[in-house]
């Protein structure tokens, strides 16, 4: 109990370190807190619309799956995510407190943790993808597409590596592409934790994710979750990447 009220204590300076701000940027540090606050209405978070049909990222995610992932799983997060808060035994905290990713360290309570992961999380998957109908070749753009020849040789190079360590996290979670220190860095994390978290081993500006827990494929790919990475990369929203990773 203590750790807990420790924990919203600190949540309560929300004065973001020096050092975690340089690591993640200002404006996606912004763009994470947005996600919460946009969609938060009488102290309770809410699921934002999804912004395309369930169908329009057929065929590589089939509309099922798109489904069920955003109405039950994500909006799964979302409710869990309220009554953690509701649960809580601190009453002297806002909402406003729990926004952000980066206050999550070890001792942020198990069910806030994890559920606003995954609604951070799932609302940033979904932003990342967009329909790519024609099966039209979909390669990165601008600075960010520059900055891999710098960091990895080639497009491709960053592919293989990306692809390995997300076909190889081992059990739920996601595989990242994240800055570091100037540097584009390949990472994963386990369940619902993210590069923005103090908890992650790795830390920096998300600039893309994928979500390789089994509901996120198994229904289109079964347990062949490589088939499903190398399907994801048709629908990447580099524009969207692209944004984050110019973001300050
Ligand atoms: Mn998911």
């Amino acid at each position: 109990m203590e750790n807990r009220r420790d924990f919203f204590k600190k949540l309560g300076v929300l004065g973001v370190s020096a050092i975690a701000t340089k690591l993640v940027g200002e404006t996606q540090l912004q763009a994470l807190n947005e996600i919460a606050t946009a969609t938060e209405t009488d102290a309770h978070f809410k699921l934002a619309p999804l912004p395309y049909a369930y169908d329009a990222l057929e065929p590589f995610i089939d509309k099922e799956t798109m489904e069920i992932h955003y109405s039950k799983h994500h909006q799964g997060y979302v409710n869990n995510l309220n009554k953690a808060i509701e649960n809580s035994s601190v009453i002297d905290f806002k909402i406003s407190d729990i926004q952000n990713c980066q206050n999550i360290d070890a001792s942020a309570p198990l069910a806030i943790r994890n559920n606003l992961g995954g609604h951070v999380n799932h609302t940033l998957f979904w932003s990342l993808l967009k329909p790519n109908k024609e099966a039209k070749p979909n390669m990165p753009v601008g600075r960010l597409a520059d900055a891999m020849k710098k960091d990895f040789n080639s497009f491709d190079e960053l592919k293989k590596q990306f692809t390995e360590k997300a076909t190889k996290q081992f059990g739920s979670g996601w595989c990242w592409l994240i800055e570091q220190n100037g540097k584009l860095i390949i990472t994963s994390t386990p369940n619902q934790d993210n590069p923005a978290m103090k908890v992650s081993e790795q830390q920096g500006k998300i600039i893309l994710g994928i979500d390789v827990w089994e509901h996120a494929y198994y229904l289109k790919y079964q347990n062949k979750r490589g088939d499903y990475i190398t399907n994801w990369w048709n629908v990447v929203n580099w524009d969207k990447a692209e944004e984050l990773y110019s973001s300050k």
